[in-house]
């Protein structure tokens, strides 16, 4: 776990979810796997021939020394629309068949929702962030769930950090945003005056309290 920023005034911690509420790789494949798939049949064109064409536009911005970005927006690329990208997930994305309840999380969230509001930000649709949740046995801990169809922007874009904010009515410097991977969910919260922490997946949630609660 490493702590980037952490105001003395927060107020809020805006969690991730994949890779940060729980760690299944297999599921983390799965949701890429499903959506290039879905975006195979919408183009007409085998699933390795997508998966190719996706990691081409990747290794064209890596070679091109521009930030990695979401798998909405290389969708978009190839022009699929919003509305499909936001369907497709939801269609395709059952949280509950691949996660359960956590209850060592839902105690350390317990913990934490003592001192703090507690708010989901995730780059799927916002019915597939609140079924994730909800299979872990902690959606009565968060009182706001923001997704890609709350501003149809994704992490790292600054938008859905700033709708994550507004939902909870505080100032993104009353707000810490906590996920697993730098470039998504910290360097954009930071440029928005949020404090950040960086984890390593779940375990590292259950160290929070003991670190935020002191
Ligand atoms: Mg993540």
């Amino acid at each position: 776990m490493i702590v980037r920023a952490l105001p003395a005034d927060a107020e809020a911690l805006i969690f991730d979810f994949d890779g940060t509420l729980y760690t299944n790789a297999a599921y983390a494949r799965y949701q890429e796997d499903s959506q290039v798939a879905r975006l195979a049949r919408h183009l007409g064109i085998a699933e390795a021939e997508a998966a190719a064409r996706l990691e081409a536009a990747r290794e064209a911005r890596r070679a091109a020394g521009l930030p990695k970005t979401s798998l909405a927006r290389h969708f978009l690329s190839f022009g699929v629309d919003m509305a499909s990208i936001v369907r497709w997930r939801i269609e395709e994305i059952r949280p509950a068949e691949w996660i359960g309840p956590n209850p060592a999380l839902d105690r350390t969230l317990a913990a934490l929702a003592r001192r703090f509001r507690l708010a989901l930000l995730t780059n799927n649709p916002r019915e597939v962030g609140r079924a994730g949740v909800d299979a872990l046995g902690v959606a009565s801990r968060f009182e706001a769930v923001i997704g890609l169809d709350d501003t149809f922007e994704s992490k790292p874009a600054p938008e859905p950090f700033l709708a994550a904010a507004l939902a909870l009515g505080l100032p993104p410097g009353a707000c810490v945003s906590i996920g697993d991977r730098v470039d998504v969910d910290l360097e954009p919260a930071l440029a928005l005056g949020m404090g950040a922490i960086l984890v390593d997946g779940v375990e590292d949630v259950y160290r929070l309290p003991e670190l935020l609660t002191r």
